[in-house]
């Protein structure tokens, strides 16, 4: 949809109908990248946490703006902006963050461990290897070197980071609809 678009929709259904409209795929308009931008800076001490706020989706926003870039939200007729992102939301990010982390982290030692377990097999699969100490161990090091490195970082930086990702957002949705009985 484009911005013509869901001004339009804004213009003639409820401000649910309009924010499903721009969140079609799971519903829930946390975080836009402006958003997370500015609580990792916060977190930092890099950035002063009060400023102006969509009061809808926290995506932060210009002092003469009327309606957010990321929701659509209307500041005029549906909610007014905010001067700082409630806690809570910062705490929904913090939470996504470490149940990624949780699953990349989880599936880079399941990489280590298949190198390590696989660079045996071989090793000890090997007639020539299972005798000669020397050559094996240099086989098992180099197999290590590269398969923790590679699988680690299929498993980790592809699966891990996927699977994370949307078992973290499925969380962060669930937060959100809880959210937003509290905004209303
Ligand atoms: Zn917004």
């Amino acid at each position: 949809m484009d911005k013509k678009q869901s001004y339009n929709a804004l213009q003639s259904n409820s401000f649910e109908r309009k924010y499903l409209n721009s969140f079609s795929n799971d519903g829930c308009p946390l975080f836009s990248e402006r958003l997370e931008e500015h609580l990792v800076a916060v977190s930092r001490g890099e950035s002063p946490a009060t400023g102006r706020f969509c009061g809808f989706c926290f995506t932060p926003t210009g002092p003469d703006t009327k309606v957010c870039s990321h929701c659509q939200n209307n500041f005029l007729s549906d909610k007014k902006t905010v001067e700082i992102v409630p806690s809570l939301v910062t705490e929904i990010l913090r939470e996504q963050r470490k149940i990624e982390a949780r699953f990349v982290n989880g599936f880079a030692y399941l990489g280590v461990l298949l190198a390590v377990l696989g660079g045996l097999a071989v090793v000890l699969g090997i007639p020539y290897l299972r005798d000669h100490l020397i050559p094996a161990t240099i086989v098992y090091a180099l197999i290590l070197l590269v398969g923790v490195r590679i699988l680690a970082g299929i498993l980790g930086g592809y699966f891990g980071d996927n699977i994370g990702y949307n078992r973290a957002r499925k969380k962060t949705v669930q937060s959100w609809e809880e959210l937003k009985v509290t905004i209303g």
